[in-house]
């Protein structure tokens, strides 16, 4: 009997359409490889696939898509329309990565249902309990917990042949199922369901509750299968999560993405580089014998393309300036000169390179901070835009991405004969060490460049690729070779959001000196980050008392602000200093010393100095003459000072010498005071308070304790108080416990040798870390002490750090809601939907009336899961227009028209409606 009713299903055939090989294309009908690949032929490879090892497996993948490649090329001879992408294909064997279906809301319970269904099972039969109980072990040995593996066996006894379903009929039911699902259409669902479950045999049917499930168990991971079909396939996901797009752009197989994407007159994306910490640098050259070491410019990133006398320019973000830069020899500020440089027998080429400002009277390239923009520059006057090229893409047709470096760049001498002012070739040196680069960035300090870029000679041109085999290296990068400014807060802002009704921010200021003596303090700067909020609180109690309101007009006595105004000031002898850092000094008006720092941070509050310890004007005037107003005069050496410095230093007279940090203490003549720390050997790497390191050591040997320079086997902890890069680079080994400094200081005043606790740890070996995480959680509360006021406020700073929200996608939350509710969650009514609210702008009553009604309806769409989009892009799945206002209406009808996937239309009343009831309604109602 049930064999019976399971055969008039199957051959009823109303799904199975014989001749579905034609799609409509723009009303056009085009060959379309989708329907010529059988489903069952798909699933015999699949099968296939997780049969056999992994790498047979790859293998035997590899050769179906071969195949397929080859159809799709035999369809493209009968029609040059013909769709042969392997989208189709991709999209069932990594379904979770499929983003353009949405969510089927089916999961191993719904799907027994069905089959209990469909195949008339009595509902406490054995087969039923089976599908119900997959994950029980009684469902059989090897496939307890596979549901698709149990429905196999069950139906094996039950089906027909199959064979007649198409990829293309199975993603058109797909499709249909998941638009039946976020139409919260239950009835509808099933039927689909039970449509493609009747007309399949039991190994299709086990391939299809996989995909459904979205978990193909084929032993090979989605980069796998991605890598079988192109070597760039995984890469171009990650970065666009489009697997059309994939197909698309990759469906050739011995084209790499980044020759795909270069295309003359076609703005490519530029290749970036890495951040690179100088003292690091010998990780980034692991990869070649040698490495290039370029000047970096301190220019715009442009693109120069070029192709039979007409000339293109891009800039990084591939806008178009030809206009001013000049698309011929007789137009704009540059091409006229350019043009003239090109050697003979170039007849195409794509450049990557700099473009700078070249100032003809100082015969100089001027700098960013000069506040010249490149691409405003008139012809005929004395500052003029030059090209610094370093790299091409393409040259008398021939695509170069794929060549090294080293290959690429042996092109430009045969491409353009440089001139002073109007195009260059970037210098570029061969280093092989990381002495050598760390000449070359103290030449480029020396130099007042931003820093160097290291570059790798095998590197191939990786568009947009940032992990590609350059480097950039600057000062900043490394802590320490910054120049640090000391100001004094003369004024306060209050806060917003979190820090709403407290002074959040501060003018800080600079003293003009006489004799030594502060007489004045001139405004500098604007700073509001760099602490943390526990730290700012604490400052701010100090200063509460001292604050006074601003009188509108005028400055207070000794103090002078121009532009830039606090709201509230403070006599400098009740305020404090504060350690900034900075990148750069530049010119402002807004500020009363002429000048202003750019990126401030606060790095610390510096209680330690007295309020006349600030700087003064005329050292920051020095300052920005030493480093041309960058912050940064300091040489890098060697992370071990003792070891090793600069071989030969080029054009600087800085010696590497040893900082009295690196200076023992003297203790000949210390007593020992206790024996506390006897037999506990210390490694002390920073000042603390106003403590030199030589002060501290000195304490330890006091208290019967040693000291070392160097940490070893037998140290108890390296003390520190502040993250240098020496102590970095133990925190980073985990070899040593790095302890803050108070610590050892309390234990030195309570005579005993206090616990550590998280609040003093800086890092500590992985054993340590075990010891605390029994003591404490992971927000470094204790399991055991009770909570203090100061351990609990340090705690609550740390927490906003430390708790990570797991995001998950709006995909996750919708199976989510099947899970918990059985169905949509009341709670999720828009979930998956992303509607474009089109508010007017105009400004009558009317105007204002549906504006208001569109924003209580976009709050109630976001509460219940819909995800509002400031526009109609691919992702949109709605547009609600008012139904008073429909003066875009018919915009976005063509637009709506002109779209592949299309989107609904719906009034405001759609969205009340679906709120009242609780569920989604039929938009075509609305
Ligand atoms: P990024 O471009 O890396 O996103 P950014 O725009 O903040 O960062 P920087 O971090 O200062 O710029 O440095 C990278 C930029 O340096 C490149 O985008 C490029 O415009 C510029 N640059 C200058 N000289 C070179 C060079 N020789 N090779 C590559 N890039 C260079």
């Amino acid at each position: 009997m049930q064999y019976c009713y399971w055969k008039t299903f199957l051959y009823c055939d109303t799904l199975i359409c014989q001749e579905p090989f034609l799609s409509s294309n723009f009303g056009k009908m085009v060959l379309n490889i989708a329907s010529k690949i059988k489903f069952c032929d798909l699933c015999e490879v699949c099968e296939n696939i997780q049969k056999s090892p992994k790498e047979k497996a790859c293998l035997i993948l590899r050769k179906y898509i071969t195949e397929y490649r080859k159809l799709g090329e035999r369809l493209k001879t009968e029609d040059q329309q013909a769709e042969i992408s392997f989208y189709p294909v991709l999209r069932l064997l990594v379904p979770k990565f499929d983003r353009e279906r949405s969510a089927y809301g089916v999961k191993e319970h719904a799907l027994a249902k069905i089959y209990i269904r469909i195949l008339c099972l009595p509902k406490d039969g054995m087969d039923a309990l089976k599908l119900l109980n997959f994950r029980s072990p009684k469902a059989g040995v090897n496939q307890a917990g596979d549901f698709a593996e149990v429905a196999y066996f069950i139906l094996k006894t039950r089906c027909g042949e199959g064979k007649k379903f198409t990829v293309e009929d199975v993603n058109s039911c797909l499709d249909a199922l998941a638009q039946k699902h976020a139409a919260h259409d239950p009835r509808g669902m099933d039927d689909e369901l039970t449509r493609l479950l009747t007309g399949m045999s039991e190994m299709e049917q086990k391939w299809l509750i996989r995909m459904i499930l979205k978990d193909m168990k084929l032993g090979v991971g989605h980069i796998g299968i991605f890598n079988a079909f192109h070597p760039d396939a995984s890469a171009l996901y990650d970065v666009s999560n489009d697997l059309s797009k994939v197909c698309t752009l990759l469906h050739n197989p011995n084209k790499r993405l980044h020759e795909v994407e270069i295309t003359i007159f076609s703005p490519v994306r530029p290749m970036l580089s890495e951040q690179c910490d100088i003292q690091k640098v010998e990780n980034c050259m692991k990869n070649s014998a040698f490495y290039y070491i370029e000047t970096k410019h301190d220019g715009e990133r442009f693109q120069i393309h070029f192709m039979t006398g007409t000339f293109k320019y891009f800039s990084r973000n591939g806008f178009d300036y030809t206009d001013i830069y000049g698309s011929n020899a007789m137009t704009g500020v540059l091409t006229p000169l350019l043009s003239k440089q090109l050697q003979p027998g170039v007849k195409s080429f794509i450049i990557d390179g700099e473009m700078m400002v070249w100032d003809k009277n100082i015969v100089a390239f001027r700098s960013k901070g000069d506040n010249i923009d490149v691409k405003s520059l008139k012809g005929g006057s004395y500052l003029q835009p030059c090209y610094c090229v370093f790299d091409i893409l393409f040259y008398n047709g021939e695509v170069l991405t794929n060549k090294p470096l080293c290959e690429r760049i042996k092109y430009l001498n045969s491409l353009i004969t440089p001139s002073e002012g109007v195009v260059l070739q970037t210098e570029r040196n061969i280093v092989k060490t990381k002495d050598e680069v760390i000449e070359h960035l103290n030449e480029a300090i020396d130099n007042k460049l931003e820093g160097i870029i290291l570059k790798d000679p095998e590197s191939v041109y990786k568009p947009n690729s940032r992990k590609a085999g350059w480097f950039k290296i600057k000062p900043e990068y490394t802590g320490g070779l910054m120049d640090q400014v000391d100001a004094i807060i003369i004024g306060g802002y209050y806060g917003d959001g979190r820090r709403r009704g407290i002074i959040s921010h501060f003018l800080l200021a600079a003293a003009v000196s006489k004799d030594g003596e502060p007489e004045e303090f001139h405004s500098l700067v604007r700073v509001g980050s760099g602490y943390t909020m526990a730290k700012l609180e604490e400052l701010i109690q100090k200063m509460k008392p001292h604050w006074r309101k601003c009188s509108p007009g005028e400055c207070p006595p000794g103090i002078i602000w121009t532009k830039e105004k606090p709201e509230v000031w403070i006599e400098p002898k009740n305020s404090y200093i504060l350690q900034i850092k900075a990148t750069e000094i530049v010119e402002s008006s807004s500020f009363k010393v002429g000048y202003t720092l750019r990126f401030p941070r606060v790095e610390e509050i510096r209680y330690d100095k007295k309020w006349t310890d600030c700087i003064t004007v005329s050292e920051l005037t020095d300052l920005w003459q030493r480093a041309s107003g960058k912050l940064y005069s300091r040489h890098a050496y060697s992370i071990d000072p003792e070891a090793s410095s600069p071989k030969k230093k080029r054009t600087s007279s800085h010696q590497p010498q040893l900082g009295k940090q690196f200076c023992s203490a003297d203790v000949s003549t210390a007593t020992i005071k206790s024996a506390l720390l006897e037999g506990k050997e210390f490694c002390v790497m920073s000042d603390y308070n106003g403590m030199t390191v030589q002060h501290i050591e000195t304490q330890i040997h006091e208290n019967g304790g040693k000291f070392v320079k160097n940490p070893g086997p037998s140290t108890f902890c390296v003390l520190a108080a502040e993250k240098n890069i020496r102590v970095q680079s133990h925190s980073n080994s985990k070899q040593y416990n790095v302890i803050h400094t108070e610590w050892l200081l309390n234990s030195i005043a309570s005579h005993k040798l206090l616990p550590w606790t998280p609040q003093n740890i800086i890092s500590v070996t992985p054993e340590t870390e075990r010891e605390i995480m029994l003591q404490y959680d992971v927000f470094g509360d204790s399991y055991t002490e009770m909570s203090t006021k100061e351990n609990l406020k340090e705690l609550l700073s740390k927490l906003e750090s430390k708790v990570s929200v797991q995001k998950i996608s709006v995909h996750e939350m919708a199976d989510m809601d099947i899970e918990l509710f059985s169905g949509p969650s009341p709670m999720g009514i828009f979930r998956l939907c992303i509607a474009y609210f089109d508010i007017p702008s105009e400004d009558d009553f009317e105007a204002f009336c549906v504006r208001k009604s569109l924003e209580l309806q976009k709050l109630d769409f976001e509460y219940y899961g819909g995800i509002v989009s400031t526009m109609i892009d691919d992702g949109t799945t709605h547009a609600v227009v008012h139904s008073r206002c429909h003066t875009r209406l018919e915009e976005i009808k063509l637009l709506n028209r002109e779209r592949r996937k299309k989107i609904h239309i719906v009034n405001e009343n759609w969205i009340k409606d679906c709120v009242d009831q609780r569920r989604q309604m039929d938009e075509r109602n609305y």
